[in-house]
């Protein structure tokens, strides 16, 4: 195929509109096509795919170099974390979390960047991702539940009298616990989901291309493991709400919330079990 082949099958980008994600994920992983693209239309197109994955607006004369270090960020967040985090969540964590530090970074030792890269990300007590992680891939998660219209499953959970076992073994002893609970859930998950720490001793996970009864079946496993987990000698129980996609869940706050009042009927019913949402 020749140059002038392959133009033509570009597709036609408007000033004000989105790029569509998958057309970015290829420019990502593809140079040279972006390259066609930005013959075309100019530097400026860097600033538009920025754009359009973040809705943060970039100086054009620094858009190429903050676009790179996107596609860059993103494998380092890949590698770190072992799954794909997408480009979306590599654009904000990168412009959020780690821009400023660029002049640092490039004076820095590799192993150091990696440091930062999991400071910004991962919860340091529990090593699950950070609340704002976990907002930006759940809006990710149910985008993509939209076009794909795969059923996403969700889980909230939390900590049975948390604060008897504070007030019991001390702060220190909490956090410890917070720790080894953070492991459980991590290592009880699939690669594909996403655990992240949702508040003190909450805890939320994404589970894509699942429907309510695996994710019940998960959540069981959960609940169990960390029921038999032993803390120090001591031991705790978790209580879990799930929910799932369906036609009359509109968004993913209205998704959250469907797993949050789950949970709150979990600890109603007696704490130590697992509920799943009703179809609202
Ligand atoms: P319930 O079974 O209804 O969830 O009761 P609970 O005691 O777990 O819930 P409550 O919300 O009353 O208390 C939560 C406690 O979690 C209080 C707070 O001190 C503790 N906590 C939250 N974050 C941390 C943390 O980072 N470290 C430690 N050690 N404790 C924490
Ligand atoms: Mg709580
Ligand atoms: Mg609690």
């Amino acid at each position: 195929m020749d140059e002038t082949n392959l133009s033509q099958d570009l597709i036609s980008i408007q000033e004000n509109e989105a790029i569509p994600y998958e057309e970015l994920v290829k420019f990502a992983d593809n140079p040279d096509y972006l390259n066609m693209y930005v013959q075309k239309y100019g530097q400026k197109l860097y600033q538009q795919c920025i754009f359009s994955l973040t809705h943060i607006s970039i100086n054009e004369s620094l858009s190429e170099i903050k676009w790179e270090h996107i596609v860059d960020h993103r494998k380092k967040l890949n590698d770190s974390l072992n799954r794909d985090v997408g480009l979306k969540v590599a654009a904000i964590d990168y412009l959020e979390n780690i821009s400023d530090k660029d002049f640092e970074m490039t004076v820095m030792e590799n192993d150091k960047v990696d440091n930062i890269v999991d400071v910004a990300t991962i919860d340091q007590l529990t090593s699950l991702y950070v609340r704002s992680m976990f907002d930006e891939m759940l809006k990710q998660e149910f985008q993509q539940y939209l076009r794909n219209n795969q059923k996403l499953s969700i889980m909230m959970l939390d900590i049975d009298d948390f604060k008897h076992f504070n007030d019991t073994y001390g702060h220190q002893g909490g956090d410890e616990a917070l720790t080894i609970i953070g492991s459980v859930l991590l290592n009880a998950v699939r690669k594909s989901d996403i655990a992240s720490r949702y508040g003190g001793e909450e805890f939320v996970v994404i589970m894509p291309q699942t429907d309510i009864q695996t994710a019940f079946d998960v959540a069981q496993r959960i609940r169990q493991k960390i029921e038999d987990t032993d803390i120090d000698g001591k031991s705790l129980t978790i209580s879990i709400g799930v929910s799932e996609t369906s036609a009359s869940v509109k968004s993913a706050e209205e998704l959250l919330k469907m797993a949050d009042d789950a949970l709150y009927q979990a600890k109603e019913n007696g704490k130590n079990q697992v509920v799943q949402a009703n179809e609202s």
